[in-house]
């Protein structure tokens, strides 16, 4: 279904109310399939919008934004003997309604990703991760359209080049695949992780400690911190935590002491956006209905009126205020679509 001039309000979770020229939402793989065979009609740039969770759109969007709606998450192999099973959940499948499908089937691995905002199909793309947990365990293929000729792509887990909030879909491939399903490995005896000390503390106010104590965790952590785009528009963190040398690390806990240091790959620390941006006095500021959170200062989030435009330049003066003051350049999580 092909839509025109469209306004963008509730399709991004800063609720920005930008334009879009044309929209073309789509239900079927085969529907995808057809729309992608006759490219050439498209009015180009092309955009894949998910639940626009991760994007910060600075201006009307002139070309097409394709908007996958496929359902259905299903399960696809039962592997219990070995302890596992497959699962599939369609691109247009709100992320949290599977996991909650997927704790309530018994099935581990998701359950720290709980209330992540955003579609399944993003997943892959984002390799969404939290408290200790990253997506791309848990995934077995991505299942995708090449949008230049319609034809069906499988990528195992090894060809994705996850990392960081990183995957393929985001570098050397991005904007070329549509992806249309995901399959999941998830374990039949879940195989818990409260490495993150707060959650385990929360599982334990809770009682015993299983697969769906671990989920109403998290969203009670996630719901007493975050502020819920439903009420006031945000992207969750908007930067990513910078990651640098051993060294690095070391020189700057010696001159701020107090700053977290995290473990990283060999050589190599991850320090804490939020602590940073924090340190230097942002907590709580707004330009007007641009604002910093004042319980988490890595959220930026959007009081009402606040345009794109406003939201970038807010980021780009912390991202200068911690370069100054650190020496530390932050790099955005969030996408921005448009015009700066
Ligand atoms: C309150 C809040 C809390 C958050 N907490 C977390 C968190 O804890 N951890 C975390 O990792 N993220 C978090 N996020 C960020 C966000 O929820 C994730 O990045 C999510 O996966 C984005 O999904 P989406 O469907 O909204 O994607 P979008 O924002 O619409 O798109 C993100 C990117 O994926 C691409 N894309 C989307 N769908 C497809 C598809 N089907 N095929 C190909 N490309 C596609 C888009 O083109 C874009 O490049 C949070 C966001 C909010 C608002």
């Amino acid at each position: 279904m092909i839509f025109k001039n469209i306004p963008l309000g509730k399709y991004n979770t800063f609720g920005l109310n930008y334009k879009a020229e044309f929209m073309i939402q789509i239900e079927t793989e085969e529907e995808a399939t057809d729309i992608f065979h006759k490219n050439n009609t498209l009015k180009k740039p092309l955009l894949i919008l998910g639940g626009g969770s991760n994007i910060l759109f600075t201006s009307d969007y002139r070309g097409t934004i394709l908007y996958p709606q496929i359902g259905g998450m299903k399960v696809e192999k039962e592997e219990a003997d070995n302890g596992y099973i497959i699962v599939s959940a369609g691109a247009g499948v709100n992320w949290d309604d599977f996991v909650a499908w997927s704790v309530n089937e018994g099935f581990g691995g998701i359950e720290n990703l709980s209330l992540i905002p955003g579609k399944a199909g993003a997943t892959p793309v984002q390799n969404i991760g939290a408290y200790g947990v990253e997506v791309k365990e848990s995934i077995l293929r991505v299942k995708t359209i090449n949008i230049s000729d319609g034809s069906v792509r499988i990528f195992r887990n090894d060809e994705c080049a996850f990392g960081y909030r990183n995957s393929i879909f985001k570098n050397s491939e991005k904007g070329k695949y549509l992806v249309t399903r995901v399959y999941y490995k998830l374990s039949v005896k879940p195989l818990l992780n409260l490495s993150y000390e707060s959650l385990k503390e929360e599982v334990n106010k809770l009682g015993e400690t299983t697969l769906k104590n671990v989920r109403q965790a998290v969203i009670n952590i996630r719901r007493s911190k975050l502020p819920d785009p439903e009420i006031t528009g945000n992207a969750g963190s908007f930067f990513k935590n910078p990651v640098v040398k051993n060294s690095v690390a070391e020189v700057l806990q010696n001159e701020f002491p107090g700053m977290p240091v995290y473990r990283d790959t060999e050589g190599y620390s991850k320090l804490a956006s939020g602590w940073l941006i924090d340190q230097c006095g942002w907590k709580g500021k707004r330009y007007g209905d641009a604002g910093v959170h004042e319980k988490q200062a890595l959220v930026l989030v959007n009081y009402g009126k606040a345009t794109g435009i406003e939201i970038y330049g807010l980021s780009e003066d912390i991202k200068k205020s911690v370069l100054d003051k650190f020496g530390i350049r932050l790099e955005r999580e969030v996408e921005v679509v448009g015009v700066i």
